[in-house]
């Protein structure tokens, strides 16, 4: 069984602001967010097997969330004026590279998990989407609105804040562990 204590600490020490346990079953999957995914404001919709539809129905999607209990939501939250862009693209940045220096770790560590950030997955230059399979199945990583989450909701049932203040912003990331 997975030490959860440890894959906290080690969250932690890749940036994350905040590390908290996660209950899978609070997870529902809401159509809602893949509408949003379709207005395309990303540029990912249709282009990534991590995104829509290319990650599967929400249905499909659900049955490979559900077969996890156990995992951790994962936030960056900064201090940035919300009307900077260049502001928010950084904190985007970090988040984005303690997402990448986790799933370093998950991937020699953790096998068998299921790790989501808040983008489409970067690990090629270019996605062999829809032409061939995906190239690294076990490394593919889903944004959590593209699965069908509603970020916000997710926290919220797990007693976790999305939102810090005027004049910050949150980041979100989770797994599911086990
Ligand atoms: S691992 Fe490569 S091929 Fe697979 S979803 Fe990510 S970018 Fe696309």
């Amino acid at each position: 069984m997975i030490n959860i204590e440890e894959v906290k600490a080690k969250a932690l020490e890749c940036g994350f602001t905040t590390v908290a346990e996660m209950d899978v079953d609070t997870i529902e999957l809401n159509p809602a967010a893949r509408d949003a995914c379709a207005e395309n404001k990303c540029h990912s919709y249709g282009k990534n097997w991590s995104c829509p539809p290319g990650c599967g129905t929400l249905d499909e999607c659900s049955e490979r969330i559900h077969k996890y209990k156990r995992g951790l939501i994962l936030q960056t939250t900064g201090e940035v004026d919300t009307m900077d862009f260049e502001e928010i693209m950084e904190l985007a940045q970090n988040h984005g590279e303690h997402v990448r220096a986790f799933a370093d770790y998950v991937h020699k560590n953790l096998e068998g998990t299921m790790l989501c950030g808040d983008s489409a997955c970067r690990n090629c230059k270019t996605c062999t989407y829809p032409d061939e399979p995906c190239r690294f199945p076990d490394k593919l990583s889903h944004p959590m609105e593209g699965l069908g989450m509603i970020v916000s909701e997710v926290c919220l049932r797990n007693n976790v804040k999305y939102y810090y203040g005027p004049g910050t912003l949150t980041y979100v990331a989770c797994i599911m562990l086990d």
